[in-house]
C-alpha cells in the first residue's frame, strides 16, 4: 500500500531531475556567458573566474627532486617525484596520504596547519631512504608545491588569501588570511626548511600533470591539445587555458607577461535558473554549513550525492512507509549514507540485489527488504547520480563553446588537434555509471563528427603530482638548473 505512493515520490523526483539535452544546451550557454562576466569584471559573476598567476605550464624539461602537498577534502597527499629532464621525465615518484581528522577540520588554522606540516615533515625526514637521492642537493632549499582546493584569492604565483571553506570545513580564524603563511608559520614551527614555490588548487594541479604526461592520445601529430581539467571527487571545480585578452579584469592590473593564463573558474558556485533544483536540494542547501553557496556543486558532486539519496529515502519512509510502520532512525542521520555506497548499490548487479540489501542493513539498519523495495532504491540511486553526470557533461560543453571547441574548426589544410580535457576525482574514477553517463551525453551533446575530437582522459592523481611540476616550473633555481 504505502509503496504506491513511495513509487509517486520517485517518480515525481525524476521529472523534476530531468535533463533533456535541450535543457543541457542552455544551461552550457549560460555556462559560457557566466564565464565571461566572471572574466569581464570582478564579482561579475557568481562564477568567480580566479586569475592563478599560472602562466607557465610544466614543459617537460624541469629536473630535480620536488614535493607537492595536496590538501583539498578528506585526505591530503603529500609526495616527492624526482624530474629526470627532458627525456627523463618522472624518475620517481613516492607519496604519502593521510586522512584529516574531522575535528581539525572545523578547529583553529594553526591546529590544521601544524598537523599538515608534522605529517609533511615526517615524510621528508625519509628523503634519500635506500638510495642517496638529491638531499638539499647542494645546500639548495626544498621546494613544494601546495595544492590547497578551496576558494582562495590568489595575490602572486604563491601567495593567496582564503575567501571562505567548503566540503565541510569551517575554520574561521583561516578565512581572510594567507594559506602560504599559514602552511609557513606552521612549518617553522616544526622546524622544516622548504619554500613553497606555487599555490594552486586541484584543478590547476590536474591541468598541469594533464599537459605533462600528455600520453597516450594518439593522434597523428603526437597529443592533443589540453585545454582543460575538471574535478569530480568531494567537491567538483574546472580550470582552463585561457588568453589573457580575453580577461578584461585581468589587462586592467596592466601586469600580464604572457598570452596565456590559467583561470580557476570556481564552478561549484555556478547557478542558473535552468538547473533542475528539487525541494531535496532545498533543504539540503538550507542545512549546509554555506547556504546558498555552491549550489551547482551541491547537485552534482561527491559530498552530496549520498546525502540526497538519503533525504529522498527519508521522505519515502516518513509519507509513504517505503521502510514498513516505524521509519528507520539511522535514516534520520544527516551525510550517513555516503556516495561510494550510493554507487556500490548502483553497480550491484546480483539477482536478488544482495549488495543493496546489505548496504542497506549495514548502514540504515534496515533489514528483511523486498526485492521491490532494492529495486526503487537503485532507481533512486540512478536518478541522483545521473542527473549529477549529465549536468557535468554539460558544464564541460560550456567550456568547449567558450574556447570554440564545440565544433570543427579547419584552418586551411590543418585539422585542429584533439581537445583533450583531463578529469581526475575520487566520482569520476570510481562511480562507474556516472562517468560512464557524463561521457556518452557529452558525445550526444557534440555530436559525433566534434566528439571524435574531444577526449575526457583520466589525470590519475593529477593534482598532487600537478602541484610538484608546478614548484618545479616555478622553482627560484631554475636558472641554473638547465
Ligand atoms: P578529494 O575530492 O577529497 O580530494 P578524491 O578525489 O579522492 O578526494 O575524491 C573522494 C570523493 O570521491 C569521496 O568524497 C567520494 O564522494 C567520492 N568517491 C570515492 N569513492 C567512490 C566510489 N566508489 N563511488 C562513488 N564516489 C566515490
Ligand atoms: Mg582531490
Amino acid at each position: 500500500m504505502g509503496n504506491c505512493g513511495a513509487m509517486e515520490i520517485l517518480r515525481e523526483l525524476k521529472e523534476k531531475c530531468e535533463t533533456p539535452n535541450g535543457k543541457l544546451r542552455q544551461i552550457a550557454n549560460a555556462m559560457k556567458d557566466e564565464m565571461q562576466a566572471g572574466l569581464a569584471s570582478e564579482g561579475g559573476s557568481e562564477l568567480k573566474m580566479l586569475v592563478s598567476y599560472v602562466d607557465n605550464l610544466p614543459t617537460g624539461d624541469e629536473c630535480g627532486v620536488f614535493y607537492g602537498l595536496d590538501v583539498g577534502g578528506t585526505n591530503f597527499r603529500v609526495l616527492r617525484v624526482q624530474l629526470g629532464g627532458k627525456e627523463g621525465r618522472v624518475v620517481k615518484q613516492e607519496f604519502m596520504e593521510v586522512s584529516i581528522p574531522p575535528n581539525l577540520m572545523v578547529g583553529t588554522s594553526d591546529q590544521l596547519f601544524d598537523f599538515i606540516a608534522d605529517e609533511l615533515a615526517k615524510f621528508v625526514g625519509t628523503e634519500g631512504e635506500g638510495e642517496g637521492e638529491g638531499e638539499g642537493e647542494g645546500g639548495k632549499k626544498r621546494e613544494l608545491g601546495f595544492t590547497f582546493s578551496f576558494p582562495v584569492k590568489q595575490t602572486s604565483i604563491n601567495s593567496g588569501t582564503l575567501m571562505r571553506w567548503t566540503k565541510g570545513f569551517s575554520i574561521a580564524d583561516a578565512v581572510g588570511r594567507d594559506v602560504v603563511m599559514e602552511l609557513a608559520k606552521a612549518m617553522e614551527r616544526k622546524g622544516l626548511d622548504m619554500r613553497v614555490a606555487a599555490l594552486v588548487n586541484d584543478t590547476i594541479g590536474t591541468l598541469a600533470a594533464g599537459k605533462y604526461l600528455n600520453v597516450n592520445v594518439n593522434d597523428n601529430d603526437g597529443g592533443g591539445d589540453v585545454v582543460a581539467a575538471v574535478i569530480l571527487g568531494t567537491g567538483t571545480n574546472a580550470a582552463y587555458v585561457e588568453r589573457v585578452d580575453a580577461i578584461p579584469k585581468y589587462a586592467q592590473e596592466g601586469i600580464a607577461q604572457s598570452e596565456e593564463m590559467v583561470i580557476n573558474m570556481e564552478w561549484g558556485s555556478f547557478t542558473s535558473s535552468h538547473l533542475p533544483i528539487t525541494e531535496y536540494d532545498q533543504a539540503l542547501d538550507a542545512e549546509s554549513l554555506n547556504p546558498g553557496d555552491h549550489v551547482f556543486e551541491k547537485i552534482i558532486s561527491g559530498m552530496y550525492l549520498g546525502e540526497i539519496v538519503r533525504r529522498v529515502l527519508c521522505r519515502m519512509a516518513e509519507e509513504a512507509a517505503f521502510f514498513g510502520d516505524v521509519v528507520p532512525p539511522k535514516l534520520k542521520i544527516p551525510f550517513i549514507l555516503t556516495t561510494p555506497e550510493v554507487s556500490a548499490m548502483h553497480h550491484d548487479s546480483s539477482p536478488d540485489l544482495k549488495v543493496v540489501a546489505n548496504k542497506l542493513k549495514d548502514t540504515l539498519e534496515i533489514s528483511s527488504t523486498s526485492l521491490e523495495t532494492r529495486k526503487a532504491v537503485i532507481e533512486l540511486c540512478s536518478i541522483v547520480a545521473t542527473r549529477g553526470a549529465r549536468l557535468s557533461a554539460a558544464a564541460i560543453l560550456g567550456i568547449l563553446k567558450k574556447l570554440g571547441r564545440d565544433k570543427v574548426i579547419k584552418e586551411g589544410d590543418d585539422e585542429q588537434k584533439t581537445t583533450v580535457i583531463a578529469v581526475d576525482g575520487g566520482l569520476f574514477e570510481h562511480y562507474s555509471e556516472f562517468r560512464h553517463s557524463l561521457e556518452t551525453t557529452l558525445q550526444q551533446l557534440l555530436g559525433k563528427e566534434v566528439s571524435s575530437r574531444v577526449l575526457i582522459k583520466h589525470a590519475n592523481d593529477g593534482s598532487g603530482i600537478g602541484a610538484a611540476l608546478l614548484a618545479a616550473s616555478h622553482s627560484q633555481y631554475n636558472h641554473i638548473n638547465i
